[in-house]
């Protein structure tokens, strides 16, 4: 738990979020600004600060896994849906905890985000 981390405190409770589904590696919640009608972050519950310090396979594929069950979940498996993790200044990342954003229930333009 890093203290000055917002989705460290998500994770610990100290700050609120509509919690969509959790296990013992990650916590989802939706997007305070969502994107499109079905927007979820997943995150790690170990704090990794971006792409770049990420290092442990399964939990990058138990993230994706994670965002496949929860799309299924939300009933947008046929639809359609995307996934997106932005990496630092460019990739405009703005939280420095890592996360997939999970987007769907509309058709999403050409742009990634
Ligand atoms: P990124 O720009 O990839 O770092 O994504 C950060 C995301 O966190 C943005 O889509 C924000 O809307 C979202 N966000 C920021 N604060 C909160 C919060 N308190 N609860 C839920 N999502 C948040
Ligand atoms: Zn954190």
């Amino acid at each position: 738990m890093r203290e000055d981390c917002l989705f460290c405190k998500i994770i610990h409770n100290k700050i609120p979020a509509k919690l969509v589904y959790e296990d013992d590696q990650v916590v989802a919640f939706n997007d305070i600004s969502p994107q499109a009608p079905v927007h979820v972050l997943i995150v790690p519950r170990e704090h990794i600060e971006t792409i770049n310090d990420l290092g442990d396979a399964n939990l990058a594929g138990h993230m994706v896994l994670t965002a496949k069950k929860i799309g299924s979940m939300l009933g947008i498996s046929q639809s359609g849906y995307r996934l997106i993790m932005n990496c630092n200044e460019d990739g405009g990342q703005t939280v420095f905890h890592i996360h997939l954003h999970l987007l769907g229930g509309k058709r999403l333009g050409e742009l990634l985000k």
